[in-house]
């Protein structure tokens, strides 16, 4: 029997009261869903994976000024954050078209866009997040214009560094999403980083070869999902180099067999 209380369970991680007050245990499921649910699976060790790329990427992000609810990493797949009120918008952050972007403007995927593109959801399970203006988010007071402008510079900033540390390891941060929440101190809130950074929320291209080394292999059945997580967090550093079935021996195996 579990010892600790149990907040939320929700699609790829549950969240548990962490040792101190304010604080929240996050754990990472190998639960992976698609399409609003509607599409559900597993891959194996991506919560491990998942866990130890949000602890590297936020902690990077530490370390140039960005204000994250990251603490500390506490096993394999949980790791401890600062219990903030989570701003109900997921911020998408894009430099290359794909996906939905692609699909609702009918926009070729790979067409990289002329300046960063950020569009808000609102983040409402039932409603399958629907894209929304900033004139919505003032509206229904999701958030102040302060706290939105706080919230984009601080995705420009995110992207800006992720793009170049994903750049330097031969990857194109094609697009991702983001959350914030409020982190409260009496009267006062102010904005942080909450959430994860993974590849679950990227959409992460090898530079060289084009291919995906994110969610949408599951999202596409394209095969190859639990070795494209490992890429990733190999060349991050976070896994031992070794040979083997990567996704790109498996891109240029493909390529020699179509020649
Ligand atoms: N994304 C996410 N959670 C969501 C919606 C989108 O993490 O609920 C990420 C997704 O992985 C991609 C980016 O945000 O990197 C843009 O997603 P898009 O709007 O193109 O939607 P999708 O094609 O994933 O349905």
């Amino acid at each position: 029997m579990s010892r600790r209380r149990k907040i939320y369970e929700g699609k790829a991680k549950i969240l548990y009261e962490g040792p101190e007050p304010g604080t929240i245990i996050q754990y990472f499921k190998d639960d992976a869903t698609a399409f609003n649910a509607q599409k559900k699976g597993t891959i194996n060790g991506k919560g491990v994976i998942n866990n130890r790329v949000s602890e590297h990427v936020m902690t990077q992000l530490g370390h140039i000024g960005i204000p994250t609810h990251f603490i500390r990493r506490l096993n394999m797949r949980e790791q401890l954050v600062r219990q903030v009120e989570i701003v109900p918008i997921e911020v998408i952050v894009r430099n290359v078209a794909a996906g939905s972007l692609s699909k609702r403007l009918g926009i070729e995927e790979g067409t990289p866009l002329p300046h960063t593109l950020l569009e808000y959801c609102y983040k409402d399970d039932a409603l399958g997040d629907p894209l929304i203006a900033e004139e919505h988010i003032a509206c229904f007071n999701w958030a102040s214009d302060e706290e939105m402008r706080d919230i984009s510079g601080l995705a420009i900033r995110i992207n800006d560094f992720m793009s170049g540390m994903f750049a330097g390891i031969g990857i194109k941060l094609v697009d991702f999403k983001l959350e914030f929440g409020r982190l409260w101190d009496g009267d006062y809130s102010r904005i942080i980083l909450a959430d994860e950074i993974s590849p679950d929320g990227c959409r992460l291209w090898d530079i060289e070869t084009g291919e995906k080394l994110d969610k949408d292999r599951f999202r596409r059945d394209l095969g190859g999902e639990v070795e494209a997580y490992q890429e990733v967090a190999r060349r991050l550093g976070l896994l031992p180099e070794e040979g083997g079935n990567t996704v790109l021996d498996m891109a240029k195996h493909r390529k020699k067999t179509q020649n």
